[in-house]
């Protein structure tokens, strides 16, 4: 009998179990049914090995048990088949006798267990037990091993989910640079449906064939060097035609055993992020144009203006070198805007901008300042000269007319200049000054350039008064003429004399010419002035001729302003007859100045002058800006040398140069010379030497009244006698 622990043990590890029973003895297969189907979840019965194996073909058992000797197929034949279909199969053998060269071929063939028969119950137990137990234990693992597995599975599955939902491209590839894998977007990236098409291909094969080399040397990099690379942007030409920008990162790929076996690789597509960058930048950019550029011209305005001349003050200061500001304006723009239009005006502003830019070289920097507004910087300026050289250009280009719409118009500009450092130091002193050169250019009749003087800003500040105080002056007759005569040195002859203007004011005090002359300019009073200086210097000329004193010529100062008068010629020639004075008596002291700047309104008028029979000297001569060639196209009898160099000759070299340079262009030129401010009898003596025969200064006279004139006179030619 089987005791109670053995059952109950057999019964719980083989209630889940099926068996198949093969036995031909009927009665004993029927009576161990009955008691196998107690414990075993299923007994399924066969009578024989044929039986029993087509049965076991048809469906699983856990545990086979049968009998050895048996007709049609024995259980040996039936166990060696059995193991042949399933080695793992658990088979018990029921034996009569002890068939030993049996059982040595049944352990071969590995049937787990064999019971002697008629069997003892308790026995047979144990085996069906112990194999129960070995079946529970392997269908235990091998469920275990399938959820194993499955879980495996699913975080493969997961891993791959993941990798392919990742908005980042991934790739792995081995140490040939072939690809391993990869992620969808990244195959999509290279032309693919999916990641298998990608296997084993390198870079060349895929769309990007431009980049594979550059891409396998990145690959080969990170592997040599064993460490990542993390983070570099690059370009990837697209299949869609466009270039991408990546962001992309490679790391070395390595086995278990730490060895690199390939590279894997992601990457994201910032082309969304650069192209905002780079919108940013552009509008960057656009605001830094707008800011720095006038738009209608798309020259420098202001601000960039102003930019630009304080870094040209700082590299002139530095190379000791001048730089100029020319300020630009149209004449009569107002005009053309209210009666044409701000289209009109506009288009007229662009061509414009283009036609001066035309006139200028690479590095002088055109800026509109506003309007009708040009600004003008010109570095590296030897002398003044070279910037009137530009700015006649300039005025010169306007003369062919602006065909706007269907429009044609005649235009004209005006010009200021300013230098630095003479008359400034600062950019805004500059341009301030600029402009008030502009204004004077404007009052001198339009189409013209004015240099910046200092006489300008006295005149802008006490201009005002000062110009009052002229009117008073003219109504109060407060103004005189002075003579100072004019000495040949060489011969010791009485040659004429200069008439000098001077102002007693009422409260007796001399004005100097120096100061209200820019003034009387500035505010047109200069044309009343130089009537009474013309019409007193003739008469009294025409007397002390008449008088038969010998009083050689009266030379008389122009200004610049009273050439400009169309009826100039005319009155002078009107005033000479009303008086009875003779041409030959008068000589006009010009200054160069004004002949450079209207080099063909000069010519015109002083060959009138010319054709009277006055004679003509160029006043202050070599401290403007004559060139040459104007000068030989002029009427001019005579040079007359600037005390300014006189002054300290002999004794400065460079004054000694310029003098004698003036003596040799004049006699070259058959012109005649004159020194003024000649103080000394040193500077009487160097200039006779150099050539210079005609002298004026307090060495001879001050310029003094006419009655004292008069005696010098008589005494002069009595001393020569
Ligand atoms: P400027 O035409 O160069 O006249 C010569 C100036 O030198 C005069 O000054 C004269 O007094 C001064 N001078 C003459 N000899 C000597 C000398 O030996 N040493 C020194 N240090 N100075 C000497 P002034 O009379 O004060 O006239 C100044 C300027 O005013 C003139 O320079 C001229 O440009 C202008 N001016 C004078 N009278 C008239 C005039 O009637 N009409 C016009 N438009 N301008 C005039
Ligand atoms: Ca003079
Ligand atoms: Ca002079």
């Amino acid at each position: 009998m089987l005791n109670k622990e053995l059952t109950r043990t057999l019964y719980k590890e083989c209630q889940s179990l099926s068996l198949l029973y093969v036995e031909d003895e009927r009665d004993l297969s029927e009576a161990m049914v009955m008691t196998l189907r107690e414990f075993f979840a299923s007994v399924s019965v066969a009578y024989n090995g044929q039986e029993g194996l087509a049965l076991y073909e048809k469906s699983d058992f856990d545990i086979v048990l049968t009998d050895l000797m048996m007709p049609v197929m024995n259980g040996r034949e039936m166990s060696r088949q059995i193991r042949l279909l399933n080695p793992e199969q658990s088979i018990i053998v029921l034996s009569a006798h002890e068939e030993s060269a049996y059982l040595m071929e049944l352990i071969e063939i590995g049937v787990y267990k064999f019971v002697q028969k008629p069997s003892n119950l308790k026995e047979l137990s144990e085996a069906l037990l112990s194999a129960a137990i070995q079946v529970n234990y392997k269908k235990k693992a091998s469920l275990h091993a399938d959820e194993t597995k499955a879980h495996l599975a699913e975080s493969r599955e997961l891993l791959r989910n993941i990798i392919d939902t990742v908005p980042v491209r991934i790739f792995w590839k081995d140490v040939d640079s072939r690809y391993l894998g990869c992620n969808t977007l990244f195959a999509k990236d290279a032309g693919f449906d999916t990641q298998d098409a990608l296997l084993g291909k390198n870079d060349f094969e895929l769309s990007w064939e431009d980049k594979a080399q550059a891409y396998i040397d990145d690959d080969r990099e990170v592997m040599q060097a064993g460490s990542e690379k993390i983070n570099y942007e690059e370009l990837q030409p697209h299949l869609n035609g466009k270039t991408r920008w990546l962001n992309t990162s490679k790391t070395p790929l390595r086995n278990e055993k730490n060895e690199i076996v390939g590279v894997l690789g992601t990457y994201s597509d910032i082309t969304a992020q650069k192209e905002a960058a780079l919108a940013i930048e552009k509008a960057k950019e656009a605001l830094v144009y707008q800011a720095n550029y006038d738009t209608l011209t798309g020259l420098p305005n202001r601000v960039l203006f102003l930019d630009r001349l304080s870094q040209a003050l700082k590299k002139s200061s530095r190379n000791a070198s001048r730089a100029a500001v020319v300020f630009i304006d149209l004449d009569r723009f107002k005009e053309i805007n209210d009666s044409l239009g701000h289209e009109v005006g506009d288009l007229v502003i662009k061509l414009l901008a283009e036609r001066l830019k035309e006139q200028l070289r690479q590095g002088d920097t055109l800026a509109r300042f506003g309007g009708d507004e040009f600004l003008l910087l010109l570095e590296n300026i030897a002398e003044a000269g070279e910037v009137a050289e530009v700015v006649e250009k300039l005025i010169f280009c306007m003369q062919i007319p602006f065909e706007v719409k269907e429009h044609t118009l005649h235009l004209s500009l005006s010009a200021g200049i300013s230098i630095f450092p003479d008359d400034g130091n600062s950019p805004e002193t500059l341009i301030r000054n600029a402009d008030t050169a502009m204004y004077t250019a404007k009052d001198e009749g339009r189409s013209t350039y004015s240099f910046y003087t200092t006489a300008m800003t006295e005149k802008t500040l006490s201009g005002m008064l000062m110009s009052k105080n002229i009117h008073h002056a003219l109504e109060n007759k407060e103004f005189m003429v002075y003579y100072q005569a004019q000495i040949d040195a060489q011969t010791k002859s009485f040659l004429g004399m200069e008439a000098l203007i001077r102002w007693k004011n009422s409260e007796g005090k001399f004005i100097s010419p120096a100061d209200f002359i820019p003034v009387a300019e500035a505010c047109g009073l200069i044309h009343h002035i130089g009537n009474y200086v013309f019409e007193e210097a003739c008469r009294q000329i025409t007397q002390w001729h008449a008088k038969g004193y010998g009083p050689g010529r009266m030379a008389i100062n122009m200004s610049a302003i009273e050439l400009q008068r169309e009826d100039f010629v005319e009155n002078m020639k009107n005033t000479m007859s009303a008086i009875g004075c003779r041409s030959e008596w008068i000589e006009l002291e010009i200054t160069e100045g004004y002949t450079m700047k209207h080099p063909r309104a000069a010519i015109t008028m002083l060959h009138e002058i010319k054709e009277l029979g006055i004679r003509l000297s160029v006043d202050d001569f070599g401290t403007g800006y004559s060139s040459l060639s104007y000068l030989t196209k002029l009427p001019v009898h005579k040079l007359k040398i600037d005390q300014s160099f006189i002054c300290e000759v002999p004794g400065n070299n460079n004054n000694e140069a310029i003098v004698e340079s003036i003596i040799s262009l004049a006699r070259a030129m058959r012109f005649d010379v004159i020194a003024e401010g000649v103080e000394t009898a040193q500077q009487e003596e160097f200039l006779l030497q150099k050539g210079c025969h005609n002298m004026q200064g307090y060495f001879y006279a001050r310029p003094m009244p006419a009655e004292e004139m008069e005696k010098f006179i008589l005494q002069y030619q009595q001393s020569k006698i």
